[in-house]
Formats: C-alpha cells, sequence, structure tokens
C-alpha cells in the first residue's frame, strides 16, 4: 500500500491524500488553499491539467466534507471518475451553487459544476464503500460543517483511519471517543493515523462546548432587543444553538433570508430526524418590502441571521436607522482573525460589513479538535506505525501534544517505508 500526502503537511486546508494497492486508487479530499485575507488565492494545483494529472488512474474520490478547503476543486476532476460525498452535504451544495448561478458571469461556471455536483455518488454513515481491494467506511463527526465524515481504510491488510476536520466539544462530539471505541479500534488495531491538527498551532485559543455559546447568547437575548447574528449559514450546530437559545426568550420574530430558510429545511428534513435540536421551527424569511414583518421586527425585536453580503448590507442598511443603538447589537460567530485588521487573515468586506453595527460582541468555538482532544484521540487509536498530522501550520508540534512518548516517536512528517507500506510526503 503507499499512502501519498499530495498537500496537507504543515498547511491548513488544501487538503489531498491518496491511497493507493496495487488495484486500486483512491483521493480523500480535494481541495484549494484557504485564501489569506483580501489576497486570491494562491492555489498552484488549481487548473484543470494539474488535477488530470494528480487524478489520473484514480478510482474514486471521497470528501470527508465540502468546506472549500477540503472540497474546493471538485469541479475539475476529469469526467468518468466517480465522486463520493455525504447526502446531506450534496443537498446543501446544489442549494448554494443555485444561489451562485444568479451571478452576473458566473452562469456557465455554476451550470458545470451543478452537474458535477448531481453526479456525485451519496456516502451514508457507516455504510462501507467497495472501490476494488479497497474498504472505506465512513463515520460521522461533529465539525463546522454537518454531514462530515472520518473514514476507516482497509486494503491489503492494513487499517488506516483519516479524521477529516472533527471535534468532540459540538453536539455530535459526544459520539466521537464512543465510535473510535466500537467501531475502530474495538474492530483490529489500526496502521496510521491521519489526522488533522488545526488547534496544534492555536493553543490559544478558547475551546468552549458548543452548549456554553446557547446560554451566552441567551443572556444577550435577554439584554439587547436587536440581535443580529453573523454565522457560517451551513454550520448545523450552531445554526441549533442560536435557534433554541433564542426559542429560551421568543421576543420578536426570528428572521432569515430565502437561502438560509432552504437550509434550514435541508437540516431539519436530515438531522432533525434524529435530534430535536436540529429540528428548526418558525422564523420569517426577511423582505424590505413586507412592511408587516418589518413593522413586528420593530416593535417587539428579533435575532436575525445576516451575511456580508451586498443584499445583507442593504437590509441592514434600511433597517438599522428605525432603531434604538443602544438595544441594538451584532454577534459575530465565526473565527475571530478574519475580523482582526491586524492579522493576515482580515478581510475588508468583513470589517466593513462589521462597521455597521452600533456594538458588535463575539460569540464562538472551534470547529476543529482541541489539543486535548487530538492526544485523547492518538492515543486511543494508538496506531502501530504511524500518525500523520495534516490541516496544521506545523505539523511537527504534534509532539508538543499529551500524547505517549512512543506514540511521538510515530510522527511522521516525511516520506517513509515500513515494508510493504510506503508513506510518500
Ligand atoms: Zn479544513
Ligand atoms: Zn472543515
Amino acid at each position: 500500500m503507499k499512502i501519498t500526502i499530495h498537500r496537507g503537511i504543515d498547511q491548513i486546508g488544501g487538503c489531498i491524500t491518496e491511497i493507493a494497492t496495487a488495484e486500486a486508487r483512491i483521493i480523500i479530499d480535494l481541495g484549494q488553499n484557504l485564501p489569506r485575507g483580501d489576497e486570491e488565492v494562491k492555489d498552484n494545483l488549481a487548473s484543470r491539467e494539474a488535477i488530470e494529472s494528480i487524478t489520473s488512474g484514480v478510482d474514486a474520490i471521497l470528501y470527508t466534507h465540502i468546506h472549500g478547503d477540503h472540497f474546493g476543486l471538485f469541479n475539475l476532476v476529469p469526467e468518468g471518475i466517480p465522486q463520493y460525498v455525504g447526502k446531506v452535504s450534496k443537498d446543501v451544495s446544489i442549494c448554494k451553487l443555485e444561489r451562485l448561478g444568479h451571478i452576473k458571469g458566473r452562469e456557465k461556471q455554476t451550470a458545470g459544476e451543478l452537474e458535477r455536483v448531481h453526479k456525485m455518488i451519496p456516502i451514508k454513515a457507516s455504510e462501507s464503500i467497495q472501490i476494488k481491494n479497497i474498504k472505506i467506511t465512513p463515520y460521522f463527526v461533529s465539525h463546522s460543517a454537518y454531514d462530515a465524515f472520518m473514514f476507516l481504510i482497509e486494503a491489503d491488510g492494513f487499517r488506516l483511519l483519516h479524521t477529516g476536520d472533527f471535534r468532540s466539544h459540538g453536539y455530535l462530539g459526544k459520539g466521537l471517543i464512543p465510535t473510535i471505541k466500537k467501531y475502530i479500534v474495538g474492530t483490529g488495531p489500526v496502521d496510521i493515523l491521519i489526522t488533522e491538527g488545526t488547534m496544534v498551532s492555536r493553543l490559544v485559543e478558547d475551546v468552549k462546548h458548543e452548549s456554553e455559546l446557547s446560554w451566552e447568547l441567551t443572556e444577550i437575548f435577554k439584554e439587547k432587543k436587536n440581535v443580529f447574528i453573523w454565522s457560517s449559514s451551513t454550520d448545523l450546530e450552531r445554526l441549533a444553538t442560536i435557534y433554541s437559545a433564542y426559542q429560551e426568550i421568543k421576543r420578536g420574530p426570528f428572521v432569515y433570508d430565502d437561502y438560509q430558510a432552504e437550509i434550514f429545511k435541508i437540516f431539519s428534513e436530515s438531522a432533525g430526524t434524529h435530534s430535536e435540536i436540529f429540528k428548526f421551527g418558525k422564523a420569517y424569511t426577511y423582505s424590505d418590502k413586507n412592511r408587516i414583518l418589518n413593522d413586528l421586527m420593530k416593535s417587539k425585536g428579533f435575532c436575525m441571521l445576516v451575511r456580508p453580503t451586498e443584499k445583507f448590507s442593504n437590509y441592514v442598511d434600511k433597517i438599522l436607522p428605525e432603531l434604538d443603538p443602544a438595544e441594538t447589537i451584532l454577534i459575530y460567530s465565526m473565527w475571530k482573525e478574519y475580523i482582526n485588521p491586524k492579522s493576515e487573515h482580515a478581510k475588508s468586506d468583513y470589517l466593513n460589513f462589521l462597521a455597521k453595527f452600533p456594538e458588535y460582541r463575539q460569540i464562538h468555538t472551534s470547529g476543529h479538535a482541541s489539543p486535548q482532544c487530538l492526544a485523547e484521540v492518538c492515543n486511543l487509536v494508538n496506531p502501530r506505525l504511524g500518525i500523520i498530522p495534516i490541516h496544521s501550520e506545523k505539523s511537527a508540534d504534534f509532539k508538543n501534544l499529551t500524547i505517549r512518548d512512543e506514540l511521538k516517536e510515530k510522527i511522521i512528517t516525511n516520506t517513509v517505508v515500513f515494508g510493504s507500506l510506503e508513506v510518500f510526503i
């Protein structure tokens, strides 16, 4: 067996991992490099030629989830190579792309992307996929995108665990350790662990449980009448936190736009059938022409989900002058560096949007595993041959985690050969 980390060592995002046997070849994630602040994305693989070359002879591509840094290059894959993605992820992608299709000048590109996503084969948790002699079994993980998976990969007598992006401090995170115990290490030893390590270089970040954010939000809803919330439109767990916190207060209407309404519907009909917290109830779709809704918001107060787009800028410009600034707040619920003017990740459109509001507060927790969680997973999986840290600014820093000394010796950041198993980096 040969494992090739095409990209992902010493960088967050842009992940591409290949697993090959004499018979079969698969790729896990085909991610695009993350943009840095306002800069254009720099990605030497974001071309048809580069992806054609990487995917030449590949039997299948499987995506852990649909964040761009794992999924972003899917549209460059040559026709004929099957691509696998979670069923809900597929629906969410289609919903997103249908919106983008309205953007002038992007119609043709979006149509092509939509066609590719429509053809993707849906992955279902715990249902194995057989690609020639490689068996892949997906298991649900908690992450800031819903319908994210880790993969157990079995071939040539070896067992690998590829975690994708994950965490234990979300609602779905309580299943992480029991799943690994029962289905991964409970069914045999693991040879290689390929794991994300985003937080290894962000050791100082506060990692709260998702439910703690709900309490913090409830306090704000008690304090302020008019609350705008800016979070990821596809982060099921965060949306559930916000929606459920507002139900505690139920002041005025819960307001979103028609795109967010569609995403809520997809989540309610999927995750909502497994857990009440993911079943979203009544909410209002905003329109600046809907006088009744605008009057209701003004008189009773509201919670409104917003994003830094032109459409929301126009909405906010109309709504804000009607409100008392002392009773109005924006909650920013995403990574702090995007709005830190001193950071290389700062985005000027984000900062401009933020500046519209009389006051803002940050309520957020990471979508990635805490250092303690990473250590617990490494110690529990206890791979026989090695740990390959990907999705981390400095992969070698993995040895700073509280993992057993013998595991520290097994951290792989360079090409290595273990008899019939080769790791190329
Ligand atoms: Zn990622
Ligand atoms: Zn992600």
